[in-house]
């Protein structure tokens, strides 16, 4: 079996990782250089996207914002799962929301902005403060505004205007601001057969817009609701492979933020925390086979490591923490590589978690150093 991922990076690098003991072999195809490449070393196994395709069983995505022409390529293969409408859709905050109010699940009110008159309309509609997004294109908090008073209007419609303008796709979703308590992500995967397995809820924190620190929680009545939409979405967009759901929880009351129709950042915490991680399930799902077993293994959380390519080495002998690097150079901010630590007890986990901030910078990591 010859697994095609779109997109070369990290998450490619590790379903690769994931799927080779169950004898799956994984390509990955830059959609940029139209280079098809090894996704553990990067080694350039030939280039276009029709060879990519012809040499694929199965074909999936590590990001969605694939070009749309790539994706139906693949989609006309006959070997893309997800499909192109559910890649499409969480490349998309316009389709994303209407898929949201389709499926039923609670999400932030929110306008579609193109024209200056749509945004004097948000803002009567939605009320400020607001957020605003480009509907294309953003990720890691790139792409969006915060506008709290009127008198930031014309600087912020300024650069929205312009935004709009780089392309005829392109639009703005005004959102109410929502006064969450905190962050959570759903993991889970959807088999060809219909069959849902969910992992425990994680806890995000982000600075500037990234996500820094998740944590696995157990907390069955949060379990249940974030199941419960993330069952509504998954069979709205008949998903195959793994998919994360973002929530706000207001007050015990999950908000769907956003969806990834991929393997997602927040789920990383399952290589060492769960009994089949989120790589070898997706990698499962896509390929036809059974789903792994998502049941935790032990309290875990995983921090993210941004901008940086060295850590101090006594973190490598600590008992319970182990370091992912994705083999990518360094710069300021970039995703690099993230450490998993594991704890006996909810309580150890904060232990470790304390012990591994003596010897991690506190700019560097200040989700760590806030604990
Ligand atoms: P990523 O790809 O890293 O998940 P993104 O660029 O796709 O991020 P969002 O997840 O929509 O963007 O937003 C980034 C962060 O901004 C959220 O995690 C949340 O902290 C904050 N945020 C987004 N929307 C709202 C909102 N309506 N109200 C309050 N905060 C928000
Ligand atoms: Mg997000």
């Amino acid at each position: 079996m010859q697994v095609l991922v779109l997109g070369a990076g990290q998450l490619a690098r590790m379903m690769a990782l994931a799927a080779a003991p169950l004898n799956i072999k994984t390509i990955a195809f830059d959609v940029n250089s139209e280079s098809i490449v090894e996704p553990i070393t990067q080694t350039k196994l030939g280039s276009g996207l029709a060879a990519a395709i012809e040499q694929a069983d199965v074909i999936t995505a590590e990001f969605e914002h694939v070009p749309h022409p790539v994706l139906d390529a693949c989609q006309a293969s006959g070997k893309l799962l997800p499909s192109a409408t559910a890649i499409k859709t969480g490349g998309d905050r316009r389709i994303e929301k209407a898929l949201l109010d389709k499926a039923n699940v609670a999400n932030a009110k929110y306008a579609l902005i193109r024209t200056r008159q749509d945004f004097e309309q948000a803002i009567e509609y939605v009320g400020l403060p607001m957020v605003l997004k480009s509907t294309l294109g953003g990720y890691d908090g790139k792409g969006q505004w915060r506008l709290k008073e009127a008198s930031q209007v014309d600087a912020i419609w300024a650069e929205m205007e312009q935004c709009i303008a780089s392309s005829a796709a392109q639009a703005i979703i005004a959102e109410e601001f929502v006064a969450f308590d905190r962050e959570v992500s759903l993991i889970g995967a959807r088999n060809q057969h219909g069959e849902i397995a969910v992992y425990p809820l994680a806890e995000n924190v982000h600075t500037d817009g990234v996500l820094s620190l998740s944590t696995a929680i157990d907390e069955p009545q949060l379990q249940a609701q974030a199941k419960q939409m993330f069952t509504a979405v998954a069979e709205c967009l008949d998903y195959v492979g793994v998919l994360a759901l973002e929530f706000f929880d207001v007050k015990g009351q999950l908000m769907v933020n956003e969806i990834a129709p991929r393997v997602h950042n927040s789920g990383h915490w399952t290589q060492q925390g769960a009994e089949t991680c989120q790589f070898e399930n997706h990698m499962r799902a896509v390929c036809g086979l059974p789903l792994g077993s998502t049941e935790a293994l032990r309290p875990t959380a995983m921090i993210n490591i941004l901008g940086e390519d060295t850590l101090a080495q006594e973190i490598l002998s600590m008992k319970q923490a182990h370091i992912h690097w994705y083999g990518k150079d360094k710069r300021p901010g970039r995703k690099m590589g993230h450490i998993n630590v594991c704890g006996n007890s909810p309580a150890d986990l904060q232990q470790q978690l304390q012990d591994i901030a003596q010897w991690l910078d506190a700019s560097a990591f200040p989700a760590l150093h806030q604990k």
